[in-house]
């Protein structure tokens, strides 16, 4: 999961039997137990919350977006409202913890 986030792919666990993602990731579906397989995530998600953040002195503006169920916590600039459609613009990998950027992307 780590290693395909550092080539800039976004994956999670899925379970094929309730035919959904688990988030966190996980060898086994926190629903039914089963084995979950690793899939890539949808590119397109919605922007479901906001904020910012004030950590160094530094001003960063923080979203959570939904993909496919999914809320992952990003970056983001302040042009991107709660609603937009986002797509991941980058991921790295700090320190074994995944660092996602959204990019808002024009309807
Ligand atoms: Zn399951």
């Amino acid at each position: 999961m780590l290693d395909a986030a550092s080539k800039g792919r976004l994956m999670s666990s899925y379970c094929i039997k309730c035919n959904r993602y688990v988030w966190p990731p996980n060898y086994y579906c926190n629903r039914c137990n089963s084995d979950t397989i690793f899939k890539d995530l949808v590119e397109r998600g919605i922007l479901v919350e906001k904020s910012i953040s004030y950590i160094h002195g530094k001003i960063e503006h923080f979203g959570i977006g939904e993909f496919d169920g999914i809320r992952i916590i990003g970056t983001i600039t302040d042009q991107i409202a709660v609603g937009d459609t986002i797509g991941i613009k980058s991921i790295k990998v700090t320190k074994g913890r995944l660092d996602i950027s959204f990019v808002g992307i024009p309807i």
